[in-house]
């Protein structure tokens, strides 16, 4: 039985001494922490997203109100496009009523030229009669004036009498033709007048209407500028949200990064109580072949092929694969900067996955001789910020 054991032991040295010289350059403590790695990267992400969209919402918020500003300008150069429009309407009817005083004027002064032209054909009428007359009767009557004159003087006089009406009617012709050229003159006044107005009018009717048009560009403007700051409003939410969210994974991972499983207590024995022979302590030693200075970066539990290996701690399984020298391996990381490390577990013999959470005393794994290994036995490490520590300062006394 002892020479057995002692074969074994041998063997296992052997084994060990392998182990430690290909494993001395294996990334061990960088594995252990990929896991915190991963997980700090992923901080890094989202610290630059979070940047990112701190700086679109920024931008965002900035062209929000610069739009908003625009809008405030507009509606300012609306409140005087409508007091303007005001103005104009006030003197349009102002204008108006002139006009209509005027057109008034214009049909009285166009019935006075009227009048005033109907008496002078009126007076023509009655000179050219007056002359047909004095014509018609002439005959007779000049000669009756010169047959019936008493004399020469008295003839004269007689003549002179009948130019003196003619004159008459011609003079009061004449003065009814002055009469005209006046009233003519005043009803074109008028007319010039009214015509001055109406051009008036029509301009402020421009106006009015330019400034309707610019009201109306202006408000579709607004309704414009009114959607994009929906857009921009939309969009800045969205940016919020996508910030909570982010928050929230922040802290998340945060949370997973400070979770401490192992507080300092002593770990559990990590097969069953049965099994507490230590064939190859940890620690470094001379190798008894080769008298070189070597290193056991764990302890070595034989155990039957299949028995059950325990999480030592609850934790995090940040390792559940082949694993070089020390064959099908389990890492469970405690938080604390603590893990343990199963070694040389039998084929099929992963019972968890990276990832999961486990349990103290949880199985999580069945002993086997995979790896670097020539028995049946459970390489135990733990590792403390990295390093390789005795296992033993950690378990309990078995
Ligand atoms: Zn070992």
């Amino acid at each position: 039985m002892k020479r057995t054991q002692q074969k074994w032991f041998s063997i296992g040295t052997i084994v060990l001494f392998l182990l430690f010289l290909w494993g001395g350059s294996y990334p061990l403590a960088a594995s252990s922490n990929t896991n915190e790695a991963k997980l700090r990267a992923e901080l890094e992400r989202i610290k630059q997203e979070q940047a990112r969209a701190k700086v679109m919402t920024q931008q965002l918020t900035q062209k929000l109100s610069q739009n908003k500003s625009t809008q405030k300008k507009l509606n300012q150069e609306i409140q005087y496009l409508d007091m303007k429009m005001n103005e104009t309407e006030q003197s349009m009817k102002r204008l108006q009523s002139d006009i209509d005083e005027t057109e008034k004027k214009a049909q009285q002064a166009a019935a006075d030229l009227d009048a005033a032209e109907a008496r002078v054909e009126e007076r023509n009428r009655l000179l050219r009669e007056r002359v047909k007359a004095l014509y018609v009767h002439g005959k007779t009557s000049y000669l009756e004036v010169v047959l019936t004159s008493k004399d020469f003087t008295d003839f004269l006089s007689r003549l002179d009498m009948m130019g003196k009406i003619v004159a008459h009617d011609q003079d009061l012709l004449e003065k009814n033709k002055q009469d005209q050229a006046l009233i003519a003159a005043k009803k074109q006044e008028i007319d010039q007048y009214l015509a001055d107005l109406k051009q008036k009018y029509a301009e402020l009717e421009r106006k009015k209407q330019e400034f309707a048009s610019m009201h109306k560009e202006r408000r579709v403007q607004i309704a414009s500028l009114q959607s994009q700051a929906v857009d921009y409003e939309k969009e800045i939410e969205k940016y919020d949200e996508q910030l909570s969210q982010l928050v929230k994974e922040y802290n998340r991972i945060n949370q997973e990064l400070a979770k401490v499983y192992w507080t300092g207590g002593v770990l559990a024995w990590p097969l069953p109580t049965q099994y507490t022979t230590i064939s190859s302590p940890f620690g470094p030693r001379v190798h008894p072949i080769t008298k070189k200075q070597s290193f056991h970066s764990g302890i070595d539990l034989p155990a039957p092929d299949g028995t059950t290996i325990y999480a030592a701690e609850s934790g995090k399984v940040i390792l559940a694969e082949y694993y070089g020298g020390y064959g099908n391996t389990v890492i469970i990381d405690h938080g604390a900067g603590m893990s343990t490390l199963y070694g040389h577990i039998r084929p099929g013999g992963i019972k968890v996955k990276a990832g999961q959470v486990v349990e103290r005393g949880q199985k999580i794994a069945e002993v086997g001789t995979t790896g670097l290994s020539t028995g049946n036995h459970l390489h135990f490490s733990v590792l403390k910020n990295g390093d390789y520590v005795n296992p033993m300062n950690y378990l309990g006394k078995k």
